[in-house]
């Protein structure tokens, strides 16, 4: 066609995006969040762990290791449930902390992120109702808005879910599935306890729901005894979806996840992962699982606690001292977060402003509730600046609530 004929064609609009695109809008706080990234300040912000922790060394040899086992296998395409030596060695871990797992019954996953998407699409039809804890992982609740889902927060308290609202909330909303975060939660830093565990697996039996149990801080613990897995508990045998993840005990760059759950589930996840990227990187599997076979990731954990807990201790320390009476946090026994409320009146956003010029930063808690947030609410992590830094940081963050004060 002449390039003039070209030109006089009328343009017409492109087809609108997808609803579920615009569903899922931005966020006012990812803005703000993105100037914490400037050198200077002490970040309470991020979820990301300690860098100088990460196993470089053991990990460079363990690629070595997948490269002189066999190059070809390492870059060539591998199944889409995952290598199976990676498969066994997530199955012998899960087996060793009590809940008896096959190499059939894990799925590998680009991250445990993956698996939350691999569960939507398996079980969610737009319009279906998805029950949380209240506040939860933000990128959960985006995952499930994309999947179409009406997502309905279950009343919590300071230990989690309580499983009373949790049943009248099933026979209210006849939900598909609950998602929770037991161990370490993110945002709040609280764990279900085992008592409330085994009273929400009977709820989700008696009255028929699927349990997504996502547990990537379960292996961070600095004090306290192990709390068994929801899905360790009678009822939630033949229908929890269990997602671990190696990015807080061995590194996030890897996007290395499992996915544990029934068959039928994991069949459906196994045709969304196809569909999704086919498998996960062939040679980043073979190097996790030359790293678990060649080095002790247990002992590299207790170094990762070993580090944390006085971060941990740090920030609680200072936040005593810091935060208007009237105040409340958490006393977290492992994972990477606290969450803090402050008194009646205040507001965590505009806070955040102020505590930028003061070069410290953290979460406002708004953007993880569902339904009416509460503007009171924050969530600082402790993972990734030493004990003394943590001190300098809440130290500055009580100088943004004196100049904040009376201002809210
Ligand atoms: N679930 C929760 C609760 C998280 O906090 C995160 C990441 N911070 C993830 C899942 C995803 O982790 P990854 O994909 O790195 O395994």
């Amino acid at each position: 066609m002449p390039a003039e004929a070209a030109l006089s064609v009328v343009l017409s609009p492109q087809p609108a995006f997808a609803a579920r695109a615009n569903s899922v809008g931005g966020s006012s706080v990812r803005e703000i969040l993105a100037l914490t990234a400037r050198p200077g300040i002490i970040s309470f912000a991020g979820g990301l762990p300690a860098p100088e922790l990460f196993d470089t060394e053991g990990l460079r040899i363990a690629y070595d290791a997948a490269f002189t086992a066999s190059a070809r296998r390492a870059l060539q395409y591998s199944t889409t449930e995952g290598v199976p030596e990676l498969r066994a060695a997530i199955a012998q871990r899960a087996t060793a902390r009590g809940l008896a797992t096959e190499v059939d019954d894990v799925i590998v996953t680009s991250g445990s992120q993956q698996a939350l998407t691999l569960i939507a699409s398996a079980l969610i039809e737009p319009g279906d109702v998805v029950l949380v804890e209240n506040p939860t992982y933000l990128a959960a609740l985006q995952c499930f808005a994309l999947a179409g889902a009406r997502v309905v927060a279950v009343p919590c308290d300071e230990e989690g879910i309580i499983p009373e609202a949790l049943a009248e909330a099933v026979v209210r909303e006849r939900p598909k599935l609950l998602y929770t975060i037991p161990t370490f939660q993110n945002p709040t830093g609280r764990t279900l306890p085992g008592v409330r565990r085994a009273e929400v697996a009977r709820t989700a039996a008696r009255l028929g729901l699927w349990l997504v149990e996502d547990d990537p801080y379960g292996d961070l613990r600095y004090e306290g005894a192990e709390v068994p897995w929801l899905a360790t508990h009678p009822g939630a045998e033949d229908r929890t979806a269990l997602l671990g993840s190696f990015s807080k005990i061995m590194a996030p760059g890897l996007r290395l996840g499992w996915l544990r759950a029934p068959a039928a589930l994991r069949r459906a996840a196994v045709i969304a992962k196809q569909a999704a990227d086919l498998h996960t990187s062939t040679v980043d599997q073979l190097a996790a699982a030359h790293y678990l076979a060649a080095s002790d990731l247990d002992a590299h954990v207790d170094t990762v606690r070993a580090a944390y807990r006085p971060r941990r201790d740090a920030l609680l320390a200072g936040l005593s001292d810091v935060l208007p009476a009237g105040s409340a946090w958490n006393r977290p026994e492992g994972g990477m977060f606290v969450w803090a409320r402050l008194p009646e009146g205040h507001d965590a956003t505009a806070l955040l402003k102020t505590a930028i010029a003061h070069e410290v930063a953290f979460v406002p808690g708004s953007p993880f509730f569902t339904g009416t947030p509460d503007p009171r609410t924050l969530r600082l992590s402790f993972t990734t600046h030493t004990p003394q830094e943590i001190s300098q940081g809440v130290a500055r963050l009580g100088a943004a609530l004196t100049e904040h004060g009376g201002r809210w």
